[in-house]
């Protein structure tokens, strides 16, 4: 089965074609700046990629292009839209609704639509990629797989914010969480490479790249996770702040009289890595500064670094311990010398890197000692086989349960 998978944000759009049966990853592209006089269009893969300028008011022109890259060319990815059996959206916020992937029908837009409220940005863009889908593809399943879903499990006591209980009955202000799909990848692959089952495992799972996250997933099973209402909350990331003292928020907010969309912007964009070093929202160019002897940069990579380590403390309390901690994306998979800070210390928590290990290059792979009582894994995360795989496992379903009628 081919699944189209479909990432839309508000002013890009990001596509795989994935065989799922095989795992063949069959074309891939983004379409960026859509709506604007710069849109440009990204095709191919690896270094087959083209980047093509192209006109796209809107992500309906811009999924027009993309089934047109598909079927266009010498090396093109399927000779006829037909061979596009299902199509897999990533959808950001699934509130109370969705505990699980599903099928998209008028009843799932209606409330991906109610829910955008909670992401105004990204809830929109994806109902706009749905819509687009719907006019091209008339006919081709759809499903939705939601970054909330995975933290449905969470108990009331971590979702809960202690705020009048009113607050949550009137706006349903709890934490979501976000980078579910990741979590729940890597999850599922550490317990592959540890060659144990998942429900015997206590694990911490870190999304570290531009934006981070940190989960608690205690046999199998999300129990804790750093992302809140919005993916602003809890760790330090590029240009966001993380979880800060509440208060900071209308002092800054009267002292800079600033409207709530400014200072929403403010720690959502000018601060993190960003903020702190004044060089970069990225690890590299703050690392290469910090090296240079560059003061800010230096607390921006000591500030990143301790925020991660106090998350591993908080979650091997939730959890009563820990087996194995799991990191991934940019900075998770690529950077020795972060990852060389946030463990430094914690042998007495029976976490020990491995220097040599932790150097290696590669792709699933083990960097704690032979004899750390934790082990500490990179898996390289894949949310979008994720989504093709839940795409798979749906319209599969609902296809044996239409022929056995
Ligand atoms: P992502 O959002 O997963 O693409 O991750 C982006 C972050 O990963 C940026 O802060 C990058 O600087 C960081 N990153 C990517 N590659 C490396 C690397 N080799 N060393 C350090 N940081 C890296």
């Amino acid at each position: 089965m081919n699944v189209l998978v479909i990432n839309a944000g508000s002013s890009s759009l990001k596509y795989q074609l994935i065989n799922v049966e095989t795992h063949t990853l069959m074309a891939k592209g983004i379409c960026e700046r859509v709506g604007s006089a710069q849109a440009f269009h990204k095709h191919g893969l690896d270094e087959n990629e083209v980047v093509i300028d192209a006109k796209m008011a809107n992500h309906d022109d811009a999924m027009a292009l993309v089934l047109d890259s598909l079927v266009s060319g010498d090396d093109a990815a399927i000779s006829s839209l037909s061979e596009i059996d299902a199509v897999g959206h990533r959808i950001v916020q699934g509130g109370k609704y969705f505990d699980r992937s599903v099928l998209i029908d008028d009843d799932v837009i209606a409330k991906i639509d109610e829910l955008a409220e909670l992401a105004p940005l990204h809830n929109g863009a994806a109902l706009m990629g749905i819509h687009a889908c719907q006019k091209h593809m008339p006919g081709v399943p759809m499903v939705a797989v939601f970054d909330t879903s995975f933290f449905q499990t969470l108990p009331p006591k971590a979702y809960m914010y202690p705020l009048p209980y009113e607050l949550y009955e009137k706006y349903a202000i709890r934490k979501y969480g976000a980078h579910g799909t990741s979590h729940r990848y890597i999850s599922e692959r550490a317990a592959a490479v540890l060659d144990e089952p998942l429900e015997d495992l206590k694990l911490i799972t870190l999304h570290l790249g531009n934006g981070c996250s940190a989960s608690a997933i205690d046999h199998g099973v999300a129990v804790d996770t750093s992302m809140g209402l919005t993916p602003l909350d809890g760790l330090m990331m590029g240009t966001r702040c993380g979880a800060i003292d509440p208060a900071i928020v209308p002092f800054v907010m009267e002292h800079e009289n600033l409207t709530a969309a400014e200072m929403n912007d403010l720690m959502n964009k000018q601060s993190g890595l960003l903020g702190i070093s004044g060089v970069s929202n990225d690890l590299r160019s703050v690392r290469s500064a910090s090296e240079e002897g560059n003061e800010r940069a230096m607390l921006a990579y000591d500030m990143f670094s301790n925020s991660v380590k106090k998350y591993i403390g908080q979650y091997i309390a939730v959890m009563g311990g820990v087996d194995a901690i799991v990191l991934t994306a940019g900075v998770g998979e690529n950077c020795e010398k972060m990852r060389r800070m946030i463990f430094s210390g914690l042998q007495p928590l029976g976490i020990v890197l491995d220097e040599e290990k932790n150097r290696h290059r590669g792709f699933e792979r083990i960097i704690s000692t032979d004899d750390s009582a934790v082990q500490i894994i990179i898996i390289p995360t894949n949310e979008e086989y994720m989504i093709a795989r839940d795409t798979y496992e749906i319209v599969h379903d609902q296809e044996v349960g239409i022929s056995a009628q």
